[in-house]
């Protein structure tokens, strides 16, 4: 929706057509991240917690089942991952913590009720910096805390029109953390920008797979709108059911429109949950806002509350790894990588991980390092990563593993392999597995480098191509290209193309003088 507005500017009067959004209204957005974390069991209970592979209801107990009289049992290690989480969040990690009871009733929630953190969760008051088309920008953090997952519910409808729900008591009682910020972010780019971090972090971290298709990692977005410079708050709206960046950002900027356009016309924004729909790309009404009372928190009876005392903050400490932002720093000053491909391949640990496989077993080749790093780069951001797009593998799930491109980028390093044949034998060892030896001797893909042979080469395509030559000659640059790929086809594209491209120029200077 677009409005006119006026300014003065000295003694002009300017009339202005702007987005109502970015004129008038200042958007305030806070998120809620849920993670699931890669504990081996469950929450309370030694089911396994690998349950999106298990059939359904089949990792399942009298805990997580929600039968009455059973007992939990506090995880150990998803209380581990989540002070490490906060620590990495540059949280407070206070001594007294304790589980508390949420009660609401909704069919995938065995209990009736939801083992949380209220008043005292495991981490508090913490800050990450983003980073927001090249602007730095710190984003609190208010808490982070642990809880348990909910069942699953599959709604279907059979073909005579009866609606009915299934129930998957798997998810129940998984290790769930939410990170929830404070309402700092100012537009959907700085709130994508938070995520991207986040998620990074718990991956860097190893506390989660935190996978957003599978909903091992979930977003709600708290947003509202105030008039600029306006002293409160805006009533905000809770968007929910978003699973991807691209959902996040679009029903982020659909709520921002609404609500602009309501205040506009002089109406409210009613507090409310909000959903997604990625077909119609609008969020619509879901439920009016549910407020802390409504759940009747109470401390929950069956678990003693939890000392956190500093050995055990220290002790995770001790085991935080190095994080991407640190990561790609390094791999620049280390490998003289650009702040782009730095960036690049530090996105994901797996990746940073890959590269640094690759380079440790090709440190004991002789051969030109600061080349040998931009090249094993060129080679996982190329082409690797388009096969890998095109077959939506992971980096560790292809067959082409690190002693695999090693091998590759040794034949093209030494000459004995053309950069284009390298993509040829790539793409047969992502398919096969083969090695890439054994693909270049079983093809003869071997790299021409013999003067000889190729001046031969030469000669026969100057004598079959008087028209290119004679075009050449006329001052037409790009006959040369042409000649050049008459070279590369003639010999299979085995021409080492440097050598191939002076000898063709120097050719086409002396059929010049002739
Ligand atoms: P609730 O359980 O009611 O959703 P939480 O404390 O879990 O409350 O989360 C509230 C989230 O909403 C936080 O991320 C916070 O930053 C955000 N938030 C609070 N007020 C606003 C507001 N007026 N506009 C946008 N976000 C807000
Ligand atoms: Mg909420
Ligand atoms: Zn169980």
């Amino acid at each position: 929706m677009y409005r006119q507005t006026f300014i003065q500017w000295g003694q002009a009067h300017i009339v202005l057509v702007v987005p109502v959004e970015f004129m008038e209204y200042e958007t305030v957005i806070g998120l809620e991240v849920h993670v699931q974390l890669k504990t081996s069991s469950k929450m309370f209970c030694s089911c396994p917690a690998d349950y999106q592979s298990a059939p359904p209801n089949s990792t399942v107990c009298p805990v997580c089942l929600g039968l009455p009289g059973a007992l939990p049992v506090i995880n150990r290690k998803a209380v581990d991952y989540t002070i490490m989480t906060g620590l990495a969040l540059n949280c407070e990690i206070p001594e007294h913590t304790k589980f508390d009871r949420k009660n609401y009733p909704y069919p995938d929630l065995m209990k009736g009720y939801q083992i949380s953190q209220y008043d005292l969760p495991l981490a508090v008051k913490g800050c990450l910096e983003i980073l927001v088309n090249g602007d730095q920008k710190t984003v609190g953090i208010e808490r982070v805390h642990l809880e348990e997952d909910v069942a699953k519910l599959q709604h279907v409808s059979n073909e005579s029109g009866v609606n009915y729900s299934l129930v998957d008591v798997n998810r129940s009682g998984q290790a769930l953390m939410e990170i929830v910020s404070m309402p700092d972010m100012r537009s959907p780019d700085e709130a994508l920008a938070y995520l991207s971090s986040i998620h990074s972090i718990v991956q860097y971290l190893g506390v989660s797979t935190a996978n957003m298709q599978d909903g091992s990692f979930r977003c709600d977005a708290n947003v509202s709108v105030r008039p600029f410079g306006a002293p409160e708050f805006g009533t905000r709206t809770e968007v929910k059911n978003m699973n991807s960046y691209r959902a996040v950002f679009q029903a982020l900027n659909y709520e921002v429109e609404r609500q602009c356009n309501l205040l506009e016309q002089g109406d409210r924004v009613v507090q409310e949950t909000r959903g997604w729909v990625e077909e119609r790309n609008i969020t619509v009404s879901q439920r009016s806002k549910e407020y802390a009372h409504d759940y009747r928190y109470f401390p929950e009876p069956d678990l003693p509350p939890l000392i956190v005392d500093s050995k055990w903050v220290e002790r995770i400490k001790s085991l935080i790894p190095e994080l991407g932002h640190n990561r790609k720093l390094r791999f620049m000053s280390e490998f003289a990588l650009s702040d782009y491909d730095a960036d690049l391949l530090t996105l994901s640990k797996d990746t940073a991980d890959y590269f640094e496989e690759v380079l440790n077993l090709y440190s004991t080749a002789a051969v030109d390092i600061a080349n040998v790093h931009k090249m094993v780069s060129n080679w996982i951001l190329g082409d690797l990563t388009r096969l890998l797009n095109l077959s939506s593998l992971s980096i560790y799930e292809s067959k082409v593993s690190p002693g695999k491109l090693v091998q590759l980028i040794t034949l093209i390093s030494t000459g004995s392999l053309s950069a284009s044949l390298g993509k040829t034998v790539l793409e047969e060892c992502f398919e096969s597995g083969d090695d890439p030896d054994n693909i270049v001797a079983a093809n003869g893909y071997v790299q021409i480098n013999d003067v000889t042979v190729m001046e031969q080469a030469v000669s026969d395509v100057i004598d079959q191509n008087p028209k290119a030559v004679a075009d050449y000659l006329d001052g037409n640059e790009s006959a040369a290209r042409f000649l050049m790929g008459q070279i590369m086809k003639l010999t299979q594209g085995q021409a080492n193309p440097d050598v191939a491209n002076q000898l063709i120029l120097a050719r086409l200077e002396t059929e010049r003088v002739k």
